[in-house]
């Protein structure tokens, strides 16, 4: 296959929602496309689909008709597999089977030319057990597209086992050729974006099962991060019957390891037919005219509290979120006075300590004790709603010194049930540990990972830009606490990240 020529030919099989998109980029870019489905009069039906979707893009002004008419008029409908002579490179959107796969593969290998490159979208399988029964596994690997394809820029190239590097790199210039942002990954379940963003969709379910707060709420606050969906608004997007049987096809693979389990909660809302959109009901009500499905958190939120230059905090600590904390309280007009502290970020007003969360709950830390959750990067949502919790022995001044400090240094505090680890940082933290294992694994680079989470889940930032922000230490000390409270390994820190405090304690090694 020659990534450099626009005019290759292409066969796509499978002309469903993921085969007619592929044809659509790839006639666009220029190729010849065959498209075969095996049910007849599939792969006609979506042409005339894709002429719609076409005549939509032009209605708009994002083509021209005969940018349109062109693109069409280079897709052909196949009859039978046997249009794969001529092709440079196959992609297969078939059924999620492998054995169809297998079979499929097999037989397109009676069919190809020596050159030709295979390609599958799988998005659950094993790229290397595909290709079990080729007689040339090198030429064949993973080219997984997001849904929609026309407008998902993420492409993950996947290398099963057998792989040859360099059938990689040209299926990756040609996804970049194609106007993608295409990363290389190794064959691992989930591949990059299903796997590192487990813990998402996990550490909330477990929060909530654990009654550590509602819905709505961890909405509210993880998109207070500069998420522009909580993960009980984004399951209920993409189902929660496709959700369950990713996170279980990811515990399967992963031989049950901890970290991966499928949450009863959520297999209880599949057992009930909460779907989530698709059913008109998840985590919340989708009925017609119940307007917005997310209930607002406008009670909590008050105006920023004047200052008044006579207040004054001290604050210890370092690093961005030291920092972050600084410029907030500045720009309220507080008087701050830098203290040592041991290590940990931690503000003190009026006899009363806010520590940032190391994992520790409040009431383990003391009544007189605060702990609010991780500030996200500056540029997330002014305003930014942030947990904190205090002992269940507090006095009642020290929520409402909390509150006071956390206004001032630009949150929207919203006191939260006193939980180990609260409800950002601990996904935050468990993402980057997932993050640092792939990435220690081979699966694949740090700026891959960061990449594929922001363009493939819109993440704001990538699981290592969020550990440059908040650091090593006190994720691992994070990690550390959680695994303390919860034991079982689901929370067992990455040598990866054990290495980067090794090495920043004795850089000479
Ligand atoms: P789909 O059901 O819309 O389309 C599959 C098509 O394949 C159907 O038209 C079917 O008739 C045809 N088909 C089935 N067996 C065949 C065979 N042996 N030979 C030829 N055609 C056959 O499915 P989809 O959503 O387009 O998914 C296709 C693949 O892409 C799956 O492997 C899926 O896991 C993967 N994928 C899907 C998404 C998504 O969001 N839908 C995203 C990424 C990857």
């Amino acid at each position: 296959m020659d990534a450099d020529n626009p005019n290759a030919p292409m066969l796509v099989v499978g002309a469903g929602i993921m085969g007619t998109g592929i044809a659509q980029i790839a006639a666009e870019a220029g190729h010849p496309v065959h498209l075969y489905d095996a049910r007849a009069g599939a792969a006609k039906q979506a042409l005339a689909g894709l002429r719609q979707t076409l005549d939509t893009l032009v209605a708009k002004g994002k083509r021209t008709p005969e940018a349109a008419d062109l693109a069409l008029r280079r897709i052909a409908v196949a009859d039978e597999l046997g249009a794969g002579r001529e092709a440079s490179l196959v992609v297969e959107a078939i059924v999620e089977d492998l054995a169809a796969k297998r079979g499929l593969f097999q037989a397109l290998e009676e069919i190809v030319a020596p050159g030709c490159v295979l390609a599958t979208n799988t998005s659950s399988l094993s790229v290397t057990a595909i290709a079990k029964e080729l007689r040339h596994p090198d030429r064949f690997l993973g080219m997984h597209f997001f849904n929609p394809v026309g407008a998902m820029k993420l492409v993950e190239v996947i290398s099963g086992l057998a792989t040859a590097p360099g059938v990689a790199q040209r299926v990756f210039d040609l996804a970049v050729r194609w106007g993608k942002t295409p990363v290389h990954a190794k064959s691992t379940p989930g591949f990059i974006v299903n796997r590192i963003a487990r813990p998402f969709y996990g550490e909330s379910l477990a929060l909530l099962g654990e009654r550590a707060l509602e819905p709505a709420l961890l909405d509210q606050l993880v998109r207070g991060a500069g998420f522009r969906m909580g993960p009980c608004e984004l399951m209920d997007l993409v189902g929660h019957d496709t959700s369950l049987a990713v996170t279980r096809s990811v515990y399967e693979a992963m031989f049950h390891d901890q970290r991966y389990l499928p949450s009863t909660l959520q297999r209880d809302m599949v057992d009930a037919g909460r779907l989530g959109r698709k059913s008109g009901r998840g985590f919340f009500d989708y009925a017609a005219g119940t307007g917005s499905p997310m209930p607002a958190l406008a009670e909590a939120r008050q105006e920023a509290p004047a200052a008044g230059g006579a207040a004054g905090v001290q604050l210890g600590g370092e690093g961005a979120v030291h920092d972050r904390l600084v410029m907030g309280l500045r720009e309220s007009g507080v008087a701050v006075a830098a203290i040592p502290a041991d290590g940990g970020v931690e503000l003190r007003c009026a006899g009363v300590r806010l520590r940032l969360t190391e994992g520790r709950p409040a009431s383990a830390l003391g009544s007189h004790i605060a702990v609010f959750d991780l500030p996200p990067p500056r540029a997330a949502l002014p305003r930014a709603p942030l947990a904190f919790s205090v002992a269940g022995t507090a006095p009642p001044h020290v929520a409402d010194v909390a509150r006071q400090c956390l206004r001032w240094a630009g949150f929207e505090p919203v006191q939260v049930p006193d939980h180990p680890g609260l409800v950002l940082a601990r996904i935050i933290a468990t993402l980057i540990n997932e993050a640092s294992d792939a990435v220690a694994q081979g699966v694949c680079a740090a700026d891959a990972a960061d990449t594929a989470l922001k363009l493939g889940l819109n993440f704001p930032w990538g699981p290592f830009e969020w550990l440059a922000h908040w650091g090593a230490a006190p994720v691992t000390a994070m990690l550390e606490q959680l695994d303390h409270f919860y034991r079982g390994g689901r929370y067992r820190v990455s040598l990866a990240l054990r290495r980067q405090l090794w090495q920043a304690a004795a850089p000479g090694l």
